[in-house]
């Protein structure tokens, strides 16, 4: 099994999936267009979820970080006068540091990935969706920033502009996930946000070609006209799509086989209107507040696969 993931919401959808099929026969490729450095040591927000989560070691209450993490690295930093843009926990930043290690020492990020999942206990495949650096970076009314200077260090309050996946030009899809991807008939697109974290997974090149035959399940992230956290709706608006199912299945359009959307949304089952595509909409309870209610949307996606 093959998901796309960002780093709340598929990671809920995954926590699902977990309950029904060995960790060892799921694959995630994740976005790492969030990454950045701090104090020194690579922070890939999204990939630390997902390790977190199949090591067991996930903070469940924010979907990141390690639970009952501390953090007197980052107060000692601070009270000296370093600032950090993201507060580390010390658990989590240990992470890092082994991860960039690896790269140090001229390993790739596939690799550096891999093994610091495997000495954490993550029995999944946890791929970076690429090797080379990718940004996500937000045009806003006060100037372009990383999206983590918008969405922590500016609390996402500034107007958007734009999104420009910086660094994407120089990408290409690694061996490890054209290898996964072909041992597939399925891909599932968790519900994740599309424009910063599946937008960039998509956008490396050769990646929608890579999957492209394949049979396509996405998850909407969007119920009724809102996101259900985070800043999708913000972003979705500000790159031209209606903030709804239908704007998200619009994103996907060329993909997209069967797409999961909520009870909620009305959008019947007849198919995305406005949408030339053939496309199989599914209603289900998408709002995953607990591990039964994952697993239950988790059982509706598995019935989608071919
Ligand atoms: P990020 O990397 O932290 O931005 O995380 P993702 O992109 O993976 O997830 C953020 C998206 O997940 C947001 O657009 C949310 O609307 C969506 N999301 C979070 N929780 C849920 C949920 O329980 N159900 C659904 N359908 N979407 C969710």
């Amino acid at each position: 099994m093959l998901v796309l993931s960002g780093g709340t919401g598929t990671p809920k959808l995954l926590a699902g999936l977990r309950q029904l099929v060995p960790d060892e026969d799921i694959t995630v490729v994740v976005n790492t267009a969030e990454d950045l450095w701090v104090s020194g040591n690579l922070v890939c927000p999204d990939i630390d979820t997902v390790t977190y989560l199949f090591a067991d070691l996930l903070d469940m209450d924010k979907w990141w970080g390690v639970a009952q993490d501390t953090y007197r690295t980052h107060e000692a930093l601070t009270s000296a006068g370093h600032d950090e843009v993201l507060r580390l926990g010390d658990r989590d930043r240990a992470t890092h540091i082994m991860r960039s290690e690896f790269i140090r020492q001229g390993a790739s990020l596939t690799e550096a990935v891999g093994r610091t999942a495997r000495m954490q206990g993550a029995g999944a495949t946890i791929l970076p969706m690429c090797d080379e650096p990718v940004s996500s970076m937000i045009t806003t009314d006060t100037g372009t920033m990383h999206f983590q200077d918008f969405w922590v260090g500016q609390r996402g309050r500034p107007e958007v502009l734009g999104v420009e996946y910086q660094g994407v030009k120089n990408t290409t899809v690694t061996d490890a996930i054209r290898h996964a991807v072909e041992q597939e008939d399925n891909i599932i697109i968790g519900p994740s946000n599309p424009i910063t974290s599946i937008g960039p997974i998509l956008a490396v090149k050769g990646m929608k070609e890579l999957i492209q035959s394949k049979h396509v399940v996405a998850v909407s992230p969007i119920i009724g006209c809102e996101p259900v956290s985070g800043p999708a709706g913000k972003l979705m608006s500000a790159c031209g799509y209606e903030v709804s199912s239908r704007g998200v299945a619009r994103f996907y359009e060329e993909l997209l086989d069967v797409f999961v959307v909520d009870e909620r949304d009305g959008l019947g089952l007849q198919g995305v209107g406005g949408m030339d595509v053939a496309v199989t909409v599914v209603s289900a309870d998408t709002m995953m507040t607990s591990a039964e209610k994952s697993k239950v949307l988790a059982k509706v996606v598995m019935g989608q696969l071919v």
